[in-house]
């Protein structure tokens, strides 16, 4: 039998992955105007659920909002469900994708967005299940992160050259993820994870303005009751643990940070543990934040 063709919602219809094709002149294509999510589903005893399916959605209005992309949060929501299941997905990572195309001439390259076509397209791909994935070797980048004050942290597509040139950085250098430190010496976060640290057994999520506000971040604090707060490079260095989470990325050890090496990370290891449960509704406390496929 033929393998069934991977479908994707777009604009309104399940449509096979490779058969849309948008125009050259697509502004988002020019300009980076867009605005996506990255999301999970997961296999769980019930079958597959989305996990924290609303607040990623409600973080991609926002974005949608600020660049004047109408966004219809419940066709979102819908288009998000169909689309797992035309695929039979059920452990899948959910990228849905709102972008500016082409004036009604079809040929506009101007930076005005009235008037611009509106797309929307929601794509799923199966998942790796990898449990207790490799520790991260992280590199503070020489790149600075986005400021809030001229690209506000949202998952704006423009915004990701920022984060694709600390990774690009970080790799050529031998590292696994960069590390964005700001001007004034404070940790900012990955290039698409969010950055904890652990001493003295308790618990620190690393807060700063020009980060992202993860969904797993949050995720991490109401399951450890983790402080949030500043936190220096140098205070960095000094902690007995640093881990990153997010969506994909889920909760990552970290091995080393530049020549500093971190040894054991027994409270990264349980925190893990709890979060791989939390995402497959094996904890009744969180089941609210599964959305049933
Ligand atoms: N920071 C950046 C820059 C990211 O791209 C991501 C991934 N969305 C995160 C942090 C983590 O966010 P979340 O936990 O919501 O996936």
């Amino acid at each position: 039998a033929q393998p069934k063709p991977l479908m994707l919602w777009f604009d309104g219809a399940l449509v096979p992955a490779d058969a849309p094709q948008a125009p050259l002149t697509s502004h988002a294509l020019h300009y980076g105007t867009g605005v996506f999510e990255g999301i999970r589903s997961y296999a769980t005893r019930d079958g597959a659920a989305v996990f924290r399916l609303p607040e990623h959605l409600e973080r991609m209005r926002r974005g949608a909002e600020l660049l004047g992309i109408e966004f219809d949060l419940a066709q979102a929501f819908d288009a998000t469900l169909q689309t797992l299941r035309a695929n039979g997905h059920r452990d899948a990572y959910i990228r849905p994708l709102a972008w500016l195309g082409t004036g009604l001439d079809g040929i506009t390259v101007g930076l005005d967005v009235p008037g611009l076509r509106r797309h929307l397209m929601v794509l799923t791909l199966p998942t790796v299940v990898h449990l207790n994935g490799k520790r991260a070797r992280l590199t503070v980048s020489p790149w600075r992160r986005n400021p809030a004050s001229s690209l506000p942290p949202l998952k704006l597509c423009g915004a990701y050259v920022n984060s694709i040139l600390a990774k690009r950085d970080s790799r050529l250098r031998g590292f696994d993820e960069a590390l964005f430190v700001d001007g004034e010496g404070y940790v900012v976060e990955c290039t698409g994870a969010n950055v904890f640290m652990v001493k003295g057994g308790r618990v620190t999520a690393i807060e700063h303005p020009d980060a992202l506000p993860g969904i797993t971040r949050d995720t991490v604090i109401a399951l450890s009751g983790a402080e949030s707060r500043p936190v220096t490079h140098h205070e960095l260095l000094d902690a007995d643990e640093v881990f990153v989470c997010g969506t994909a990325a889920e909760v990552a050890p970290v091995s080393a940070l530049d020549r500093r090496e971190f040894g054991d990370n027994p409270v990264t290891r349980e925190l893990q543990a709890l979060y791989a449960r939390v995402v497959r509704g094996e904890e009744p406390a969180h089941a609210h934040w599964l959305t049933a496929v």
